[in-house]
């Protein structure tokens, strides 16, 4: 473990400091933030004793990506939720955004600190040790990810930086320079696997023992997971992050079974349901949006940020000794789909499609027709073959009827040859909606 003896504090122990860190981190708000001092006052919190501590951080309200886009302009480029003076601040990070403007994420040196300390705990937990040699494939440039490349410094690993795009430096470095463990996008590690085999290139007996997949949901999907070990002959663990909240925040153990809080006393966690949001309690198998809160932050702290990113939630004692609470994301809001009243997400269709490997690639395209979330059944998918394989041909009727028994929902799969839909060598999008 990175950090013992936080990382193994009883998690009432964590709550009643996490408590303390909140109240503090309320009165700097009320103090610095223009935002959040004008949002409270409106929802009649104006003062830190109306607002209370985190027992009763639910009667708040909610804070949305757009909200904080809302107030960025000229004169607030960072937006007016901005709580340092600039003179602290001492790193200024951009998001890609969907929309084209970029947001902008400040950081003082605290801030970056703790951060870099996050993403330690988080990568450390993959069971990858001091001296250990690490191979990584993020062009962080701008982005969020560079704080987490600078954990493997704090870690004692050995970093070899050597960026996406570049498939053959990259296998060239994991042949000649024998890292141990590799970090990337899971698509990337999907991507990489294939390269292999095309090339006879001996993926499952290269130095790599660790993957460590971060950046999308997937590392998770427990047929998306055993196909990625296959293919590596190495263990697969997964970290997540967001932009505006801090990078890697949750980081899965060598037991597998979800990602630990790595930011225990930096964040606070909540879930809520993602139509009404009403709190959801934190139990083993709760499932909601999760919602985040800064508690030690000084640049632009957020107050219950909705992540848009649905999880299952286990707060149960993990095996490795770890108490924080654990999440495996389920999906982005953005991609849900309901569909005669039923919640899918594409990476859920895709674990089921998985299950019929080596038959099936496990690239796959979910073609929704309307616009919006909610679809009429059946929902268009397509399924690509696997290499070589030629199908069969009831294999379209019975990936249908696993779904349906899966999900409980009604598709209508499309076969494709194998190579005919998109690879990425980053993120994978799993959804191509009707223009
Ligand atoms: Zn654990």
């Amino acid at each position: 473990m990175f950090d013992p003896e936080i990382e193994t504090l009883p998690w009432r122990e964590q709550v009643r400091l996490d408590d303390q860190f909140y109240r503090q981190q309320i009165e700097y708000l009320l103090a610095r933030s223009r935002f959040y001092r004008r949002k409270l006052e409106a929802a009649g919190f104006a003062t830190a004793d109306k607002i209370g501590g985190l027992a009763a951080i639910a009667e708040l309200p909610l804070t949305e990506k757009s909200e904080i886009r809302a107030n960025c302009s000229a004169a607030d480029p960072m937006g007016t939720h901005v709580a340092a003076p600039s003179s602290e601040i001492v790193r200024i990070y951009s998001t890609s955004g969907t929309t084209g403007t970029p947001s902008y994420i400040p950081l003082t040196a605290g801030d970056l600190d703790n951060w870099v300390t996050t993403s330690a705990r988080s990568y450390s937990a993959s069971g990858i040790r001091p001296g250990d040699v690490i191979v990584s494939t993020y062009n962080a440039g701008p982005f969020v990810a560079g704080a987490a490349l600078a954990a493997f410094d704090r870690m004692g690993l050995c970093h070899i930086p050597v960026g996406t795009g570049n498939t053959e430096r990259l296998m060239a470095a994991i042949r000649l320079l024998r890292p141990a463990a590799a970090v990337m996008t899971p698509s990337y590690a999907v991507y990489l696997g294939e390269w292999a085999a095309e090339r006879d290139f001996d993926l499952r007996g290269s130095s790599v023992r660790r993957l460590l997949v971060a950046g999308e949901p997937g590392g998770g999907e427990p047929k998306f997971r055993a196909r990625l070990e296959e293919a590596w002959g190495a263990k697969v663990t997964e970290a997540m992050g967001i932009g505006d909240i801090g990078v890697s925040l949750w980081g899965e153990c060598e037991e597998q079974c979800g990602m630990h809080l790595g930011a225990r006393g930096f964040v606070h966690a909540e879930l809520i349901d993602p139509e009404t949001a009403a709190p959801i309690a934190l139990e083993d198998g709760a499932r909601g949006e999760l919602v985040l809160t800064h508690l030690q932050h000084r640049a632009a702290p957020m107050l219950r940020f909705r992540t848009r990113d649905h999880v299952e939630m286990w707060t149960s004692t993990c095996r490795c000794g770890r108490t924080a609470p654990r999440v495996r994301c389920i999906g982005r809001t953005d991609d849900l789909l309901i569909v005669r009243g039923v919640n899918v997400f594409p990476s859920a269709i895709r674990d089921v499609v998985n299950e019929f490997a080596p038959a099936v690639s496990g690239v796959i395209l979910v073609r929704p027709i309307a616009t919006g979330p909610r679809q009429e059944p059946p929902l268009p998918v397509s399924v690509e073959l696997g290499k070589d394989s030629e199908g069969g041909p009831g294999l379209a009727a019975n990936i249908e009827k696993r779904i349906r028994e899966v999900l409980v929902v009604s598709t209508r799969i499309e076969v494709l040859p194998w190579g005919s839909l998109q690879r990425s060598e980053y993120k994978s999008k799993l959804v191509q909606r009707v223009e």
